[in-house]
């Protein structure tokens, strides 16, 4: 999709990403929330995760998760968490999923 942030970061400078594959890239957040703060997206748009309609992408999407998780060195420590629509926190439309660690999270 034109002019979508994450669709550009996703398909755009490799050197940008902590870890990709064909259908799906990882960044780190712009305004971290914890020591590692890493974003995974598909890279086709997908606007939510109420959109998220092909079951064999969002096996993909799991998956590349954990590997983001791994490449980023938090294997085993992480949180991770989808903002779906506007009233839940996502402000950007491109479906995302956060991956926060580094830190302690209590409940
Ligand atoms: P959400 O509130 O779930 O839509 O989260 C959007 C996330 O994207 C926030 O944590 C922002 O800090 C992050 N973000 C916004 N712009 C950028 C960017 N250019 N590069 C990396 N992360 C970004
Ligand atoms: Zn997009």
């Amino acid at each position: 999709m034109e002019n979508c942030l994450f669709c550009s970061i996703a398909n755009g400078d490799p050197d940008k990403l902590v870890w990709q594959n064909d259908t799906a890239a990882a960044f780190n957040d712009i305004h971290p929330k914890a020591p590692v703060h890493v974003l995974v997206v598909p890279k086709r748009h997908v606007e939510k995760l109420d959109d998220l309609d092909d079951a064999e992408l969002a096996g993909q999407l799991l998956m590349a998760v954990r590997q983001a998780a791994e490449a980023a060195g938090v294997k085993g420590a992480y949180r991770v968490m989808v903002n779906n629509g506007a009233p839940a926190g996502q402000v950007v439309e491109h479906l995302h999923f956060h991956i926060l660690g580094g830190r302690r999270f209590e409940a």
